[in-house]
């Protein structure tokens, strides 16, 4: 059997990869997970999370993000700060590079998750000058300020009424003319009197000389354009795949998310996919911990059958 770093390297430190991480860790493997930017992931932007499930209070990302690396930690879990490039897959061993080295493997789990879709509008001129895609850390720079928040799923009707703790106004933008949001989080936004819906409208443009001052709309149905004066714009309209670094070695959707099995096995032998950058029609918490468990089982099977 050829020469490996590792038996198992997990892409990623989200709760996908930190659980994958802990189950790995737990089972005696070999295993490294890297991480580009900090533990956490996504959740590291969410607020507040009261539909995981065993914390009936709920909790803030920050404070499920300690808990996961830790309990992962506690099994010995080795975390290194790296940004993965690409990936060669031919052959059992498998090359993971990274911006510094050339780590060999005899398994993967890609759990790098997903970033948020932008609107093509000039984002990257209001880029930390008023437009964010994090209520959490940017909320509280829009006291007593009106906003514009864009979407109409669970993301943007949450983060939404978060802002209205902080903001005076909040414009809600949604290109339908009802949310897709869960029933009970529409609840208490159309209950919420600081949140104004901008029904079947879409976001056209940005303007501000120094800082964001206004957002224009466009209502789909009437094509009347509008200019909503705001120091603030987020955007929740979805998410993309960071699943570049894997190039075309796996089979992915047309969207781009990896496509596995009920195994979390991608379309390469020893390569499996958890959480948000597989194809799956939930991104939550919940699923993404639910996929990297299965994940490092069948890692481990696989392991184990290689080297026997
Ligand atoms: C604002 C917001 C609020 C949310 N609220 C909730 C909620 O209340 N409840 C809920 O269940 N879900 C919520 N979600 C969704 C939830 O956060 C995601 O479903 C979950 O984080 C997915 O976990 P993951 O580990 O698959 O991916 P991610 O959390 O995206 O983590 C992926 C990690 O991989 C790293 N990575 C990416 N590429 C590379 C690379 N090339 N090299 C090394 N590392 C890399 C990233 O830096 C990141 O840390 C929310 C999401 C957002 C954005």
């Amino acid at each position: 059997m050829e020469n490996v770093d590792y038996d198992l390297v997990i892409i990623g430190g989200g709760p996908a990869g930190l659980t994958a991480g802990l189950y790995a860790s737990r089972a005696r493997l070999n295993v490294l997970l890297i991480e580009r930017v900090a533990p956490g992931g996504q959740v590291l932007i969410t607020d507040h999370i009261e539909n995981y499930p065993g914390f009936p209070e709920g909790l803030s990302g920050p404070e499920l993000t300690d808990k996961l690396v830790a309990q992962a930690r506690q099994f010995g879990l080795p975390i290194e700060s790296e940004e993965v490039e690409s990936l060669t897959l031919e052959g059992p061993v498998k090359i993971i590079k990274t911006s510094g080295r050339e780590i060999r493997t005899h398994a993967i789990i890609i759990a790098s998750g997903a970033s948020p879709r932008t609107l093509h509008v000039g984002e990257e001129r209001f880029q930390g000058k008023g437009l964010s895609y994090c209520a959490t850390c940017d909320g509280p720079f829009y006291r007593n300020k009106t906003v514009v928040a864009v979407g109409g799923g669970d993301t943007a009707v949450q983060e939404s009424i978060f802002l209205t703790k902080f903001a005076s106004k909040v414009y809600l933008v949604h290109r339908r003319d009802q949310l897709r949001a869960t029933k009970i989080l529409q609840e208490r936004a159309l209950a919420n009197d600081k949140i104004e819906f901008v029904w079947d409208s879409v976001v056209t443009g940005l303007d501000g000389f120094f800082g964001l001052e206004s957002v224009k709309v466009k209502n789909l149905k009437t094509q009347e354009e509008r200019t909503l004066t705001a120091e603030g714009c987020f955007i929740w309209i979805g998410i993309v795949p960071n699943a570049g670094f894997v190039g075309d070695s796996l089979e992915k959707d047309p969207w781009g998310f990896i496509i596995t099995d009920a195994h979390m096995a991608t379309s390469v032998p020893g390569v499996f996919a958890a959480g948000d950058v597989r194809n799956t029609p939930l991104r939550q918490i919940a699923t993404a911990v639910g996929d990297a468990a299965i994940a490092a089982y069948s890692a481990e099977h696989y392991i184990e059958n290689l080297k026997s």
